[in-house]
């Protein structure tokens, strides 16, 4: 995303990525991008499949103690919405468009490093085809997740982790099975959380919760689909259809951030800068408003010279980050059974879900985090 919006200011960029092309374009990862996520798709010129193929959901659900009620997102923010659509999908939209600008965009490099960040020319080295090569920059994006090297260039002392791991983990699946609702499906039962999604008319996304060293060959099929049907099934006879899983993967869950997200000629963004569980689906789209602002603030560095936005960029980011935490933290809190709590924990989560499905003050609120806040 980032070089194509840097590539629609006239800004030249070098992508380098360690992994192949059809590697990153079968991840399996998030799928729920927000309304500023899917503006700017169709704004850098990426939305006609999107438009096509993508799930505009106005309303989701939150179900405890056997009922579904829904929260009409739509209605509470004047029209805005999610839209389901794989994070596949909007990589492989974004690898299409790059190529055809003919920018580069290398994959399967090895050896990335990133040197010089104490001058004002920065420089990423690769291996390639065998050979070292040397890209001589004015900045470096460090774009490259959590586990990538640019946030572990910076030296000591110059960033500070803020971090919590969550004592569960999500068994993620996918199922060649029709979705049975058209909307998301977060529930809380006395197992645990689970919730319904989907990626296409064929194909349904569902998690459980499960703790955070669970071994996935302790889940046949069979396994998941009774566990899966007890904490989502309703009174009214709802529940998830079944069909042949096709991947299943176990998430640990874990919120972190590292401050400040820049160093000198250095920025870090999505991943590599935080992480957030995924219960708010905020990740793919802080990611995205990340290089959003990125791009303007280089946009007004070359058309310009100025600074200012670059010296605002992580300060601007990790406001927003800090209410994706926020919000991420708190849905999970709410959703998820943790062995510390005890009976009293339970009565005031099923409280707070109770009150947040019949108030619209907390209605609003659930529904402005979750289909997000507009860019800037
Ligand atoms: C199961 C799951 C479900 C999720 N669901 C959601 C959701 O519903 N909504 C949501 O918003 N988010 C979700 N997320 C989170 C989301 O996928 C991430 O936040 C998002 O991918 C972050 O994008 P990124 O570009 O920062 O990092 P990445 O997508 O991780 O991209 C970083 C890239 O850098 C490459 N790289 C790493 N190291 C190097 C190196 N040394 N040199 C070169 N390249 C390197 C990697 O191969 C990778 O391609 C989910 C994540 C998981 C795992």
């Amino acid at each position: 995303m980032l070089g194509q919006l840097l590539h629609l200011h006239g800004i030249d960029s070098v992508i380098v990525e360690n992994r192949s092309q059809p590697y990153v374009i079968e991840r399996v990862r998030a799928g729920v991008l927000e309304q500023a996520t899917v503006d700017l798709l169709h704004e850098v010129g990426l939305g006609e499949r999107l438009a096509r193929e993508g799930m505009r959901h106005e309303g989701v659900y939150l179900a405890f103690n056997g009922t579904r009620h829904r929260i009409n997102m739509a209605e509470l923010t004047g029209g805005r919405a999610i839209t389901v659509y794989g994070q596949n999908e909007v990589v492989k939209d974004l690898i299409a468009a790059r190529v055809q600008t003919a920018r580069p965009l290398h994959f399967e490099v090895a050896g990335v490093s990133v040197r010089d960040l104490e001058g004002s020319h920065p420089a990423i080295e690769y291996t390639a085809g065998g050979e070292r090569h040397q890209i001589d920059c004015d900045f470096v994006a460090g774009c490259d997740g959590f586990h990538g090297v640019c946030r572990t260039t910076i030296p000591a002392g110059h960033l500070q982790l803020y971090e919590r791991t969550y004592p569960f983990a999500w068994l993620g699946i996918l199922a060649n099975a029709a979705p049975s609702s058209e909307e998301l499906v977060y529930s809380l039962h006395d197992n645990g959380f689970a919730l319904f999604s989907m990626r296409s008319a064929q194909v349904t996304r569902l998690y459980l919760q499960c703790a955070p060293d669970e071994d996935i060959h302790q889940w046949p099929d069979d396994r998941i689909w009774a566990e899966l049907k007890t904490r989502l099934r309703t009174d009214d006879g709802w529940g998830p259809n079944e069909g042949p899983i096709t991947q299943k993967a176990v998430t640990p869950m874990r919120s972190v951030v590292a401050e400040p997200m820049r160093y000198r000629r250095l920025f870090l963004a999505g991943d590599a800068a935080h992480i957030v569980p995924p219960t708010g689906a905020k990740g793919l789209n802080l990611a995205v408003a990340d290089v959003w602002r990125l791009s303007n603030a280089l946009a007004a560095y070359y058309g310009s010279r100025s600074e200012s936005l670059l010296d605002d960029y992580s300060d601007q980011g990790l406001r927003r980050t800090w209410r994706a935490q926020r919000f991420s933290w708190w849905m999970t809190s709410m959703l998820h059974k943790s062995a510390s709590d005890n009976p009293f924990d339970h009565k005031r989560q099923l409280a707070e879900l109770d009150y947040v499905v019949h108030s619209r003050a907390a209605m609003t609120s659930l529904a402005e985090n979750y289909v997000g806040v507009p860019l800037g």
